[in-house]
């Protein structure tokens, strides 16, 4: 079977971010799937067929993409950032290990991107620059008590805490509690960083304190870190702050 499919990282928005490996998959590629708005940013070329697709449908659109590249095209995802994050790397293993078997023979790479909190910590200073930990704030796919209990673990153990997804319309308090149970464990003073499309024209990053992070700031295209015990806010004359989380922790901090 000569189809391939490959699962390719846009970054988060700025074309720079963009790897060689991934231009060169997007320009090979004759058949694209995707969610709409990211396979707007992939340059067109004469010859590629486009498949674009509501954010939801990220199931069905890779079971499509796999039915192509066993009809022999040379197929490309694109996912936002890196494909193994919330996206859609995961929902075509998925689809490969509950489909026909002959989708198990065919050649699949993953090619990694930017994430999300990788972009907007660059853009501040070093808040991941010590343990952290990861959660989506979507309860589409697992039951809200688990994210409380994950955001409880990850407060209680003194790691800094990536939020993806955070809120959208059909998910409009789940980022408010999310801050709320945090406040349980952190002092106010942690601080907790909004970056919003970032690395795109209309990116804006915002610094505040746990005690006066207010949800409302954020869209479905705001990616929030909360810092640590030990994470520093430097003031820096005529420049914005510095955020960052040390290298070394003494003590187990919760
Ligand atoms: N695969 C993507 C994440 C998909 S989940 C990645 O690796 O970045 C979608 C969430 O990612 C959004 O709700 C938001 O929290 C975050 N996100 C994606 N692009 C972003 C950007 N340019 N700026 C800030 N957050 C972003």
């Amino acid at each position: 079977m000569s189809g391939r499919i490959a699962v390719v990282g846009l970054g988060p928005g700025d074309p720079r971010y963009l790897t060689p490996e991934a231009a060169e998959a997007l320009s090979a590629a004759d058949t694209l799937y995707g969610y709409g708005p990211y396979l707007d940013r992939v340059p067109l070329r004469n010859g590629q067929s486009r498949h674009p697709s509501d954010n939801r449908e990220e199931g069905a659109r890779a079971a499509a993409a796999l039915r192509h590249a066993a009809q022999g095209a040379n197929v490309v995802v694109v996912s936002g950032g890196d494909p193994g994050v919330f996206a859609m790397a995961a929902a075509i293993c998925e689809r490969i290990e509950s489909g026909p078997e002959a989708w198990r023979a065919l050649e699949v790479v993953f090619v990694p991107g930017i994430t999300a909190m990788l972009a907007v910590a660059a853009k501040i200073g070093a808040p991941l620059g010590h343990d952290f930990c990861v959660l989506s704030l979507s309860d589409n796919l697992k039951p809200w008590e688990l994210i409380e209990r994950r955001l409880d673990a990850a407060a209680g153990a003194g790691f800094a805490i990536a939020l993806y997804n955070p809120i959208s319309r059909a998910r409009p308090w789940q980022l408010g509690q999310a801050l709320e149970r945090l406040r349980r464990h952190l002092p106010g003073a942690t601080p907790v960083v909004f970056g919003r499309a970032v690395g795109r024209p209309d990116e804006s990053i915002s610094i505040t304190t746990l005690a006066e992070a207010d949800a409302a700031r954020a869209d479905m295209a705001t990616l929030i870190i909360v810092g640590t015990r030990e994470t520093r806010v430097v003031a820096r004359p005529g420049r914005s702050p510095l955020v960052y989380t040390p290298r070394a922790a003494a003590e187990v901090s919760a």
